[in-house]
């Protein structure tokens, strides 16, 4: 799965929104979130993201940013 992280806080873009073919994006506190269970892996997000806020889950030490993102995108 690919997630959101602190570069996305304050982040007015969607551009990353416009692009996923599934809609896995949500609204966080201050953030957009991916639900990491409806994240197909595509990759497509990723260079769109003007922040470079979006990275894959299989970089290092990315545990916290992928519980970050499945918390608040269950809540909707
Ligand atoms: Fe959506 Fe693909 Fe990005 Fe996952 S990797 S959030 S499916 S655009």
């Amino acid at each position: 799965t690919y997630v959101v992280t602190d570069n996305c806080i304050m982040c007015k873009y969607t551009d990353c929104v416009e692009v996923c073919p599934v809609d896995c994006f949500y609204e966080g506190e201050n953030t957009l979130v991916i639900h990491p269970d409806e994240c197909i892996d595509c990759g497509v997000c990723e260079p769109e993201c003007p922040a470079d806020a979006i990275r894959p889950d299989t970089e290092p030490e990315m545990e916290k940013w992928v519980e970050f993102n499945r918390k608040y995108s269950e809540q909707w």
